[in-house]
């Protein structure tokens, strides 16, 4: 029985390893149906999304580049006290891992002049940052404590259009909301390119 919660990390697979049955899961990245029966083709870690029901692994060759130092981009998808949770997107903005690798933001690893109660101080859910690995396993944990780091794109929390960086702070072009976040060094909208386009 599949018991675990959705997303969780199962097991090490082999290639030709059976993971599950066609009724039972669809084939994500790297599992490929034969005789009704869903089959790793790679060496990895295998991961089971019991929400869309899909079953896909990644292999040890791809989780190796996610070492400490390795910067990657993520997805923040939860906020909570002093933890934020992501789901590493990848190396760049165009090879979008599918799998689901996952990483933890501690507040301590958000610079700050001021002492930070939470992560949502600075962090919410929808952020895509560009962050530091600093662990060896999943989950891996993360930082923004670099001058390379840095939250590169954020939906407005009031009507949820892309806020864009005016000197030190992020600007909704939509609705006039804005307010300081850090660090956006390497934000990538300009509040002048999104404006006029959304008015
Ligand atoms: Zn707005």
């Amino acid at each position: 029985m599949r018991e675990k919660i959705d997303q969780e990390i199962r097991k090490i697979v082999s290639p030709g390893d059976i993971l599950g049955v066609v009724e039972e899961f669809f084939a994500g990245e790297n599992v490929y149906e034969r005789n009704g029966f869903l089959i790793s083709s790679v060496a990895g870690i295998e991961h089971v999304d019991l929400r869309d029901r899909i079953v896909s692994v990644t292999p040890f060759r791809e989780l190796r580049k996610f070492v400490p130092g390795a910067f990657v981009y993520v997805l923040v998808t939860g906020t909570r006290g002093d933890i934020a949770t992501a789901r590493v997107l990848g190396f760049d903005l165009v090879n979008i891992y599918r799998n689901n690798i996952f990483g933890i933001l501690h507040v301590s690893h958000i610079p700050s002049e001021r002492r930070l109660r939470s992560v949502d101080e600075m962090i919410r859910v929808g952020d895509i940052l560009y962050v530091k690995i600093v662990s060896r396993t999943q989950p891996f944990f993360l930082s923004l404590r670099s001058p390379k780091a840095s939250i590169t794109v954020s939906l407005c929390p009031r009507c949820g259009s892309i806020m864009g960086r005016l000197k030190e702070k992020l600007v909704c072009p939509s609705c006039g909301y804005s307010e300081e976040r850090k660090p956006i060094t390497h934000y990538l909208y300009k509040y002048s390119e999104l404006r006029g386009r959304q008015r």
